[in-house]
């Protein structure tokens, strides 16, 4: 008899809203950054450690899970998008994806998040906004000179003449 256990990946937004103290039926997944950022997030806004973790299974992807994800998002063109917070839950959920058949999504109201993990193939739900419809690739390019750039200078001005950055989608796909 297969098993109707849910797997989830929790991302900070999801954790935030307390969800994780009411998923019956479900592993819920986070990892070790989306932790210490949720606490930091609730000190800087003054809320005292309310943080329900007691069911959270707290686990770190492997390096191998993390390369995969950052050439998704790099092929995405998203890299910029994500913290490495960001990269640590969508690796867990590449490593989840891998490793078991059962069924697995990421909870998180982040599009780029939803965005990448649609590209590896790793379902998703969003918890406040309204999920992603299309797969977005996206391309960065100068308003000045046009010279394309796969990953944009941090800053966001372009190196050749000193422009703004800016990005548009390359490629739209809709999202069964
Ligand atoms: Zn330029």
């Amino acid at each position: 008899m297969p098993s109707h256990k849910r797997l989830l990946i929790l991302d900070t937004s999801a954790i935030l809203t307390g969800i994780q103290s009411s998923l019956p039926n479900t592993d819920a997944y986070t990892t070790q950054l989306v932790i210490s950022e949720a606490k930091r997030k609730l000190m800087e806004e003054n809320k005292s450690d309310t943080l329900d973790i007691r069911s959270l299974i707290i686990m770190e992807p492997s390096l191998e899970a993390v390369n995969s994800v950052i050439t998704y998002s790099l092929k995405m063109g998203e890299k910029s998008n994500l913290s490495p917070v960001d990269i640590s839950v969508l690796a867990l959920g590449k490593q989840l994806l891998d490793d078991s058949a059962g069924e697995i999504e990421i909870l998180t109201d982040d599009y780029s998040i939803q965005n990448v993990a649609n590209a590896f193939g790793l379902k998703f739900h969003s918890i406040a906004t309204q999920r992603i419809k299309k797969q977005i690739r996206w391309v960065y390019y100068c308003k000045g000179c046009r010279m394309k750039y796969e990953i944009p200078p941090k800053d966001m001005l372009c190196a050749v003449c000193g422009s703004e950055i800016s990005r548009k989608p390359f490629k739209i796909q809709n999202i069964k």
